[in-house]
């Protein structure tokens, strides 16, 4: 089956009892058992509910996985991957991950003694760190956020691999429509499911998918035992949202190149990344493991620290929000937004200066959202 037909057929089929095309949202705490102990497959929605394994099918089909696991957020993704690994345990990630993954290892698990080294993994020679480090996980994202730098992640599976290690790839920029992580030798790819695979920006949610048994066995238990399930009626909206991923996301990539050519032709830009742009440094590895570009631009523009808040601020379609993936325009200030939370000179290492601004571009119609650009532009 076709991904696009996968997407609106694969665990959501008619409901059994009424015929309802859509199948009904369960909103229940729990459910009635016949004898004790002895259940109609459903105890406590806690630690299951029909939403959560209809949208969990859905989601292990599209991204090439035997399991899914679904959570309340991206972030309960997250901490689900991380609860697995004990004090003492040693991370090498990717130095351009999402700022709240950062905060996380920093603020919360290295208090229960795991630690975490950042590598640009961008760089094979750096790929070497990862044997030196012996580390229990290996975590990058492809596209990064928000620099869009693309990691070889065959590369790297390979390499965690020889290490005796394995690798988890946050795959939320890319979605499963254009990138699959574990076709491309990853053990877990995580998503929140927030971004592109609701698209609607009007839920939360995440996934962990996995061909791993023990992988799957420890996501499962971490749902219900730290509290990390999704609502029922969220999963329902995301199952709702995925059934458009498909042409969603061939808009979101159309309209994102683009915006990315228009800006890349204004003096105003010193950089304009886009990973199927020709100038992406990428470019060539971008389009071996992916099938789009995705919808996130960002570009470094040459004017100063005012003018750029202005710009940003004055913009009629694009909103100022954090969050991406919808299908409305937003754009972010990355190093007083998303990443505000990392110290401004670890944040200026990797390359978020405050020039740096951050477009989701949605699916709208590409000449209004470059007409609204240089409306603003011209106001500057
Ligand atoms: C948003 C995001 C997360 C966290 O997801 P939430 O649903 O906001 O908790 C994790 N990784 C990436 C790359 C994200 O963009």
């Amino acid at each position: 089956m076709k991904f696009d037909t996968a997407a609106i057929h694969v665990g959501q089929e008619p409901d059994q009892e009424t015929g309802a095309v859509i199948p009904p949202v369960y909103l229940t705490s729990t459910f009635a058992q016949l004898e004790p102990g002895q259940t109609r497959g459903y105890d406590y929605t806690r630690s299951g509910n029909p939403a959560f394994d209809r949208l969990g099918a859905t989601l292990a089909h599209l991204e090439q996985a035997e399991y899914a696991t679904v959570f309340g957020s991206g972030m309960g993704a997250v901490t689900a991957v991380i609860s697995t690994l004990s004090s003492g345990d040693h991370v090498v990630a990717e130095e351009n991950i999402y700022g709240c993954t950062y905060r996380i290892y920093d603020k919360v698990f290295k208090k229960f003694g795991v630690t975490i080294s950042y590598v640009d993994l961008s760089n094979p020679a750096n790929h070497a760190e990862i044997e030196k480090q012996k580390p229990a996980l290996v975590w990058i994202e492809s596209p990064t956020n928000p620099l869009l730098k693309i990691i070889d992640i065959e590369a790297v599976a390979k390499a965690a691999h020889d290490a005796g290690t394995e690798l988890l790839v946050d795959n939320t920029f890319a979605s499963p429509y254009f990138q699959n992580p574990l076709a491309l030798g990853a053990d877990i790819s995580l998503s929140s499911t927030t971004k592109y695979i609701n698209g609607h920006s009007d839920c939360l949610g995440g996934v962990v998918c996995t061909n791993s048994a023990a992988w799957n066995e420890k996501m499962v238990f971490a749902q219900k035992a730290i509290g990390l399930n999704p609502s029922p009626f969220d999963c329902w909206l995301i199952s709702r949202g995925l059934k458009t991923l498909s042409v969603r996301m061939k808009q979101h990539a159309e309209n994102a190149l683009k915006v990315s050519e228009f800006l890349e032709g204004l003096d105003c830009t010193q950089t304009v990344r886009y990973p199927f742009l020709p100038s992406h440094p990428q470019f060539e590895l971008a389009k071996k493991q992916m099938r789009g570009g995705s919808g996130i631009v960002t570009a470094v523009f040459n004017l100063p620290f005012e003018s750029v808040v202005k710009l940003i601020s004055n913009l009629k379609l694009f909103s100022l929000a954090e969050s991406l993936g919808g299908i409305e325009s937003l754009i972010c200030h990355p190093a007083s937004m998303t990443h505000a939370s990392i110290p401004k000179a670890e944040r200026e290492a990797v390359g978020i200066t405050d020039g740096l601004v951050r477009f989701s571009v949605g699916i709208e119609d590409a000449g209004d959202l470059i007409e609204d650009l240089q409306t603003s532009l011209d106001n500057v």
